[in-house]
């Protein structure tokens, strides 16, 4: 049965270029596309989308398809959902394949609504499997994955990040096919004024960093002196965030303790929670600090490659197969000592 193919991207903040997820569903989707046998079709929204479209002209699409200009160029789902539903129309796209955006999460199921389609979100992989498009994904908080196949088209399918190896190629300089998509004056009522995020996740959660640090409640916790170190540990933390580019992840305990009244970290949220309550992030490798690694944590670790934890407790959980590495150690002095090291290397 033909499937055809489409690749749909938007462009990132700075308007002009893709964000790191679309080269990596593009990935998948020129994979799915050759193993099916079937050629690829790009369809790219944004103010100006031509860099982007040069970015990934040599991808081997048989054509890319745009809708472009200033009504495209901020998330909004009535253009968004237009822009889409004019480029899956031109393609007669029965597989769409996107990267999980925030953008394209809020915009296109209302996509598959309007085409009368199908969408799965967060999708982990995508392939083909006797012959058909094959997806999977996580449910129950990570414990149970489901490999999902479906009749229904066209199926949208949104790729979380982190899960394809991303393509890439020379620039070279595209053929793009415009459509003109006509936006009512209602369409237009949302306007995008800005966009405001706590201070503190938008320095410290950081999803592309190849190393999530941890902070555990024992860096608030009393210490062989019998005082608490918070100042300290603030510093000793923040220090290091900015010397290694690290992404910071908390535990629930250390997260908790601000609606507890107890010692915090300044810059620490919910946001930052790691486990079965909190995030499942992926990074190649995690450094986990002051926590225990007791289990409904550490299952928010499941996608972290090479786990690395410094704790003064050699009883700890992560001792007991949860970690690769564990130094049984005074976090303050390692990380002094790190953030040393990481100077001299500057
Ligand atoms: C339904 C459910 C869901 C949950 N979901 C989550 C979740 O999503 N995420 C999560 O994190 N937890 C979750 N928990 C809680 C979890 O079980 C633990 O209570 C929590 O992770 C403990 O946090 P912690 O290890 O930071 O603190 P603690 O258990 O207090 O451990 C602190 C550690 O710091 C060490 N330490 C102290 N000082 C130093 C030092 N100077 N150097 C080195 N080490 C030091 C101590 O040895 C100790 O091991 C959940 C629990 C339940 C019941």
């Amino acid at each position: 049965m033909p499937q055809s193919i489409l690749f749909l991207a938007h462009v990132d903040e700075s308007g002009t270029n893709l964000p790191k997820a679309a080269y990596e569903a593009l990935g998948a989707a020129r994979d799915v596309a050759q193993q099916l046998g079937q050629p690829l079709t790009i369809g790219l929204i944004g103010d100006r989308i031509e860099s982007a479209a040069n970015s990934i002209a040599a991808a081997g699409a048989q054509k890319i398809l745009a809708v472009s200009g200033p009504d495209f160029a901020k998330a909004r789902y009535s253009t968004d959902a237009a822009a889409a539903e004019a480029i899956c129309r031109a393609a007669a796209a029965e597989i769409v394949i996107a990267p999980a955006t925030s953008r394209f999460l809020r915009a296109l199921p209302g996509l598959a609504y309007r085409l009368k389609g199908c969408v799965d979100t967060h999708l982990t992989s995508i392939g083909v499997v006797e012959g058909k498009p094959s997806v999977t994904r996580w449910f129950y908080r990570q414990r149970l994955e489901a490999v999902v196949q479906r009749d229904a088209r066209p199926w949208i399918l949104l790729l979380d990040s982190g899960c394809h190896a991303a393509w890439c190629g020379a620039p070279a300089k595209a053929a793009v096919q415009a459509l003109d998509v006509q936006v009512a004056p209602e369409a237009k009522r949302t306007l995008v004024t800005g966009i405001r995020v706590p201070k503190s996740d938008a320095q410290t959660i950081r999803p592309d960093a190849k190393l999530l640090f941890v902070a555990g409640a024992g860096w608030t916790k009393k210490q062989p002196d019998g005082k608490t170190h918070v100042p300290e540990a603030e510093a000793l933390i923040l220090e290091f965030l900015r010397g290694s580019g690290a992404s910071l992840g908390g535990s629930k305990s250390l997260v908790d303790q601000s609606g507890e009244n107890q010692a915090v970290l300044g810059f620490m949220t919910h946001l930052n929670q790691v486990g079965q309550t909190g995030s499942t992030p992926r990074h190649p490798k995690g450094l986990s600090t002051c926590c225990h690694g007791e289990e409904p944590h550490v299952v928010g670790w499941r996608f972290v490659n090479e786990r690395r934890a410094v704790n003064l407790d050699p009883n700890c959980g992560w001792a007991r197969g949860k970690a690769d590495v564990l130094y049984v150690a005074d976090a303050f002095q390692v990380m002094a000592k790190l953030n040393t090291l990481l100077a001299s290397r500057r």
